[in-house]
């Protein structure tokens, strides 16, 4: 469109003069930092920023909105008052030796720190679904030549991206694409069947297949259900011990001949027939109910930790939190205030209370734009 390449060109050269005078583009992450160092957002709120800008899904989105928003800056916020109100207690008595901690002090500042040792624990179980929703999944598709694969990734991705022929062993190496199920961000890797082979080329897919099966979130294990369970299933069941696998038995269209083993062994079992593309909704909604647990994203109420630095952050304050609680029938107060303090050091960090500046570096510096 030469008009709109005309626009850009216009817009590149006015850049070019405001630059020189002596204007200069903003650095990355640039004008978040200046809202956290201004106090108007806290560091969770900076990194939703990020979040929104690289979101994947809409779940995605809808996680990073409410942390912009403030959801989970709040619930830690909650957490630091009971930490100083616990603290407030302590450091009191600290101040007056000669005062014994009375019962009604211990089990107000045992009630204190239980409230935010219940809810650091809260959050940390949030962890996994909310990385799953930041970060979406990997799922692998594995099976015999010919048990359908490429044909269910073509049904999952409603096109023809794999090559599908009746001649095992076409699908060499790993197809990899992205898409999403119900909101949730899926990251698709179809592979070569899995047979015992003396084609070079071959058996090099097969080797790469089997060297994902652990990084992979998900397994889907396709069975050719039109046929009797054979000693090449056996091997993939064999290969995937272990790992989180739903069994898909394809070809439901034609008259059933396949009795699976170890059904148990499987986290679902879904039945299909890719080539119609019959059971492929039932499946999608199989794997997302894997990893979408609690209230939707999209709830008032959803509050969730994503990020491995949140995770980090909570986990050292809970065993702060832990010692805090172990120490306590000694009544030594310096180890308890310290205790507390370290807890409320690695809460604060969250938000960037107490966060160093080598710290704010490394996070701003890895926004991918001026915002
Ligand atoms: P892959 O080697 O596991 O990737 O298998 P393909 O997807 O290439 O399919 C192998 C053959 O099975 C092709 O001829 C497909 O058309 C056929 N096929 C795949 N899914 C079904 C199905 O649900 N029903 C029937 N009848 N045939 C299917």
């Amino acid at each position: 469109m030469p008009q709109c390449h005309g626009g850009w060109v216009v817009v590149e050269r006015v850049l070019q003069v405001v630059l020189a005078c002596g204007v200069r583009l903003a650095d990355p992450g640039e004008f978040t930092r200046r809202a956290f160092l201004n106090g108007r957002i806290d560091l969770v709120q900076a990194e939703a920023v990020m979040d929104i800008v690289a979101s994947k899904s809409q779940a995605a989105l809808q996680l990073a909105q409410k942390q912009r928003e403030g959801a989970l800056s709040m619930r830690i916020e909650e957490v630091r008052l009971h930490l100083l109100r616990a603290l407030a207690l302590v450091e009191a008595y600290i101040d007056f030796p000669d005062d014994d901690l009375g019962e009604t002090d211990i089990s107000a500042i045992q009630n204190s720190v239980g409230a935010a040792r219940h809810m650091v624990a809260d959050l940390l179980l949030t962890f996994e679904e909310g990385r799953i929703i930041r970060e979406g999944i990997s799922v692998l598709i594995v099976g015999k030549p010919n048990a359908g694969k490429s044909s269910l990734l073509n049904r999952l991705l409603n096109e023809n991206r794999a090559i599908v022929t009746h001649i095992p062993g076409t699908t060499r190496d790993i197809i990899e694409e992205t898409i999403t199920f119900n909101g949730l961000s899926v990251r698709l890797l179809d592979t070569a069947g899995i047979r015992h082979t003396v084609d070079v080329v071959e058996q090099e897919g097969i080797n790469r297949a089997l060297g994902k099966i652990d990084q992979a979130d998900l397994v889907l294990a396709v069975f050719d259900a039109s046929r009797e369970f054979g000693h090449e299933d056996r091997m993939i069941l064999d290969v995937l011990a272990g790992s989180r696998t739903i069994a898909v038995l394809n070809k439901a269209d034609l008259p059933r001949q396949l009795v699976l083993p170890d059904e148990g062994c499987f986290v679902a079992t879904v039945t299909i027939a890719a080539l119609p593309g019959e059971g492929i909704d039932q499946l999608k909604q199989t794997v997302c109910r894997q990893f979408l647990h609690s209230a939707a994203p999209d709830s008032r109420e959803y509050v969730a930790l994503s990020k491995a630095r949140h995770r980090d952050a909570l986990a050292t304050a809970e065993q702060s939190l832990q010692q805090f609680s172990l120490g306590l029938p000694d009544r030594n107060l310096e180890l308890l205030a310290l205790d507390l303090r370290d807890a409320l050091q690695a809460v604060g960090s969250v938000t960037g209370q107490t966060a160093t500046d080598e710290v704010l570096d490394i996070i701003f510096s890895s926004f991918c734009i001026g915002k």
